[in-house]
């Protein structure tokens, strides 16, 4: 990274007009963003997506790129570099970015006799070694992991594995979790934080040896019982790579010794920037310095300003760990008495913030888990700004500046994106460049690009220079991300083609014909819902709990819910969950919020075996789908009712079950205004009302957001209501983004609008979204059916580890 830096700083200077410049990479490949492969492991990105500059770079700057060639030697005196492929190339002016290796501590077992890591054992560097540990995650039979070393990079790489559905343990020397950037109570959140992700963690513990003959059975750890697993990734630390420069005879200590210009010590050409890098006793292992190195080196190197120095960073660092916001500067804690050390934990959230203060000036800082004042205290502790006498305002926003303040009081060159280097004055000529939109300045300077943790931050930055006149990103309003297109305009192209299946619609509308496996989920729900029994399903376009119809749980194992329509059970069917709950030994039955039973911790291998005891349909509590009406007793039985809300809620549920839709769909049903069913917050709610009559509200939400439905219509009878809420859920198929909940949908479409299409039919499509939605209604299959008519050999094959639940005591 730190040598693409560098030659991007060089030619910006008019190097192409003074140089013809070489680089040489032992990688086969051109230059990429290392700090993506955490991204590209937990499949978040695919390795394609993290190249820094396409080998079309190098060409246009007439850059001559040696891929998978290594630099072996150095003449000084001659001036030449001796490659691997035999090449000698001669140079005036050379430049050193070698890195950094992973470090293999000694142990015993890691390597073969043959001396090359045991099959099974990972180091977590490149794209190759990325590459390998997904290749070996996903394998059939290799479901545990064990990384060692609970730092930022084995963090990462205990989180993407998981992601995988390996299990995984984290083994780490150290007494808590990342202690090179925190102290240990803030280590203890983020313990806490991780292992809610299911990820187990030792700490103070050393692996003494890997375990296996020819490939990896386990580890032996020096003070605990061994831990059995199939792959271990070592992330253990760095080391820089200096071979090529001590062959070369340069002085090397922890690192290559430079100067102040980046020269390396007694050296008049030859110069290193990067982790290969010994400056002031300093080595850096993050990519915030490499940035600062390569301006002052290409400043020297092109004669742009001989003056420039390079005196060292300071390490305020800002990263997205295993999805945890983390922010470390400075101090972890106070040193001395007279220090004020500030503290705010909330374990249950996951937030620690740490403040230390010494002399009224900000000394340390870590947050964790929010990061939104990260700017502000970044800049107190770059530039010792005096702080407010109220501290708790540092950590939040009570009586320093507003964000909108803070973005126009940041310092020019603060750094807003430390992945990329990039700062609020780089992204203010971008804005001012021409690139009014937020994607449009962050791919102009790569701001945000990285772990992603800055983005608000850039949002604000872009927001502030573009003075309130930012454009909207048009992919933005793409339908999913792989493909250019809007929703309507997807829906027209893929009728005008014929299209029928996600990758007949990759085919014909993406960009080079390219997959993305991020679109697909969304492709498959649009095409189902247009085409209903014209649809050529694709298995590989389902996420897991559309593939086997159930939803997976945090250890790996499936909740099974059957349905009941409108939450109403019989004596039989109540038998016959409790036999088959008895018989699969079910460790878990709980009633859902749904008014329903569900059965938690049946292995993936058991699925068709219980659906087929039971008997029942599926309640559909896993999908982008159709859910549940939740009704209450009605006027059948409450004194207080006046609609046979439960008669309906069923009658609503057979007709609509398992129907596809951009996001989940739950609904109610409530015989009179006291709201039993807590229809006002659902999707779709129904409450009835003096005189016969049922209210239809739409956009209720009462999970992570909290939102009163709006009223659609009050209507006479209850089949009205059924035609109405048909209509307004196809409607809601048709028009709203992927993963867009009704409660986002309805107020971005607004009610009066909703209301005239579906009840008054201003456009006139009332009739077609009445007999769209009969079309799906009258193709729904029950996918339980699946059980006897398998669609793949492996589709209910575990490839998961089954942890103990933990066992909820009846009262
Ligand atoms: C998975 C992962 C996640 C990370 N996340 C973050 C993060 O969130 N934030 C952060 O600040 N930092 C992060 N880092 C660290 C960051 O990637 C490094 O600081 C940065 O890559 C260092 O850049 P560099 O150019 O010095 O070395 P490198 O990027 O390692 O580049 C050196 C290159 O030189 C090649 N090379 C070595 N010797 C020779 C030779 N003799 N001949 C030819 N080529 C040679 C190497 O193979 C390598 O390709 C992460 C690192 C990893 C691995
Ligand atoms: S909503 Fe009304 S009818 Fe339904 S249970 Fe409550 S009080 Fe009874």
């Amino acid at each position: 990274m730190a040598g693409a830096r560098a030659v991007e700083e060089i030619l910006a200077r008019g190097g192409a007009e003074q140089f013809s410049i070489t680089m040489f990479g032992d990688e086969p490949y051109g230059n990429y963003n290392r700090i993506m492969l955490s991204h590209v492991l937990s499949g978040e990105e695919s390795d394609a997506d993290i190249f820094l500059n396409a080998l079309s770079w190098y060409r246009e700057n007439n850059i001559t790129l040696h891929s998978g060639v290594r630099a072996e030697r150095i003449d000084r005196f001659t001036k030449n570099v001796f490659s691997d492929d035999g090449r000698v190339t001669p140079y005036d002016v050379l430049i050193i970015a070698t890195g950094s290796r992973s470090h293999m501590p000694p142990m015993d077992g890691l390597y073969t006799p043959g001396g090359s890591v045991k099959h099974g054992v990972f180091g977590f560097r490149t794209i190759d070694d990325t590459r390998k540990m997904i290749q070996h995650a996903q394998h059939d039979h290799h479901s545990r992991a064990v990384v060692i070393g609970g730092g930022l990079l084995g963090l990462e790489a205990a989180y993407g594995l998981k992601s995988h559905g390996i299990d995984v343990e984290v083994v780490h020397s150290g007494g808590h979790l990342m202690n090179a950037q925190m102290g240990p109570d803030g280590g203890a959140v983020l313990r806490r934080s991780v292992e809610a992700l299911g990820i187990r963690v030792h700490t103070g513990s050393r692996t003494t040896a890997v375990l296996g003959t020819d490939r990896v059975s386990g580890v032996r750890l020096r003070d605990r019982e061994d831990i059995a697993c199939d792959m271990v990734v070592v992330a253990a630390g760095i080391r820089p790579n200096v071979d090529l420069a001590v062959l070369s005879g340069l002085p090397v200590e922890r690192a290559i010794v430079v100067d102040d210009q980046l020269r390396v010590q007694d050296e008049d050409d030859v110069y290193a920037v990067g982790e290969c890098v010994q400056h002031r006793g300093e080595v850096y292992g993050l990519v915030a310095p490499l940035w600062e190195q390569a301006v002052v080196l290409a400043n020297h190197v092109t004669g742009a300003d001989t003056s420039a120095a390079y005196l060292g960073s300071r390490t305020a660092t800002k990263l997205k760990v295993a999805g945890v916001e983390v922010a470390s500067m400075g101090l972890h804690g106070p040193e001395r008495d007279t220090d004020e050390h500030i503290v705010f934990s909330e374990p249950s959230r996951g937030v620690f913030k740490s403040i230390v203060v010494r002399d009224n000036k900000m000394v340390g800082a870590t947050l964790l888990g929010d990061s939104r004042k990260v700017a502000y205290l970044t800049q107190a502790y770059d530039r010792g700004l005096p702080l407010p006498e109220e501290r708790i305002s540092l950590m939040f926003d009570l009586g320093t500046p507003g964000e909108d303040v803070g973005v126009a009081e940041l310092d020019d060159d603060a750094q807003v994106c430390n992945c990329n280097g990039v700062s609020k004055k780089d992204l203010v000529g971008a804005v001012k460049g021409g690139c009014t939109s937020v994607a449009g300045a962050m791919d102009a300077t790569r701001a945000g690009k990285g772990c992603g943790s800055c983005k608000l931050l850039v949002r604000q930055v872009v927001e502030w220079a573009a003075d309130g006149a930012v454009e909207e990103d048009p992919a933005a309003s793409y339908y999913v991300p792989g493909i250019p297109l809007d929703k309507p305009s997807l829906m027209a192209e893929i009728r005008k083609r014929g299209l029928r299946s996600v990758s007949q619609v990759f085919q014909a509308l993406a960009p080079g014909s390219a997959e993305d496996a991020k679109s697909k989920m969304g492709l498959a729900s649009l095409l189902k819902m247009m085409l209903a029994d014209q649809y050529i399903d694709e298995r590989d376009a389902r996420f897991i709990n559309d593939r086997v119809h159930a939803n997976i749980q945090r250890d790996g194992t499936f909740s099974v819910v059957p349905q009941m329509k409108g939450g109403v059970t019989s004596v039989q069917q109540l038998r016959r969950i409790a036999d088959v709950a008895e018989k699969h030994k079910i460790p878990l039955i709980k009633l859902t919020g749904g008014q329903r039973i569900d059965l938690l911790g049946v292995p993936k291998e058991d699925l068709p075996q219980v659906w087929a005891d039971l008997d029942m349909p599926s309640g559909y509590a896993y999908g982008k789908s159709f859910r549940t009406v939740k009704t209450c007793v009605g006027k059948d039985f409450c004194r207080y009712g006046t609609g046979d809300s439960t008669k309906l809620g069923i009658e609503i549920e057979s007709r609509f079950q398992g129907i596809e839709s951009p996001a989940k769909l739950k609904l109610a049903v409530s015989g009179c205004p006291r709201n039993c069913a807590e229809s006002l917050v659902k999707d779709v709610g129904v409450v009835a009302v003096e005189g016969g009559r049922w209210e239809i509200y739409v956009g209720g939400a009462a999970g992570a957001h909290i939102r009163k439905g709006d009223l659609l219509a009050t209507v006479d009878d209850p089949d009205e209501v059924k035609v109405l809420t048909g209509r307004f859920m196809q409607y809601y198929r048709e028009n709203a983004n992927w993963l867009e909940r009704t409660y986002a949908f309805v107020p971005r479409v607004g009610i009066e609008h909703i209301r005239a299409v579906i009840v008054a039919d201003s456009e006139g499509i009332a009739g077609r979204l009445d007999s769209s939605m009969q079309a799906s209604v009258d193709n729904y299959v029950d996918p339980w059916s699946e059980r006897d008519d398998r669609l793949t050999p492996g589709q209910f094959r575990t490839s998961l580890p089954l942890t103990v639940l933990p066992q909820v005591p009846v009262r």
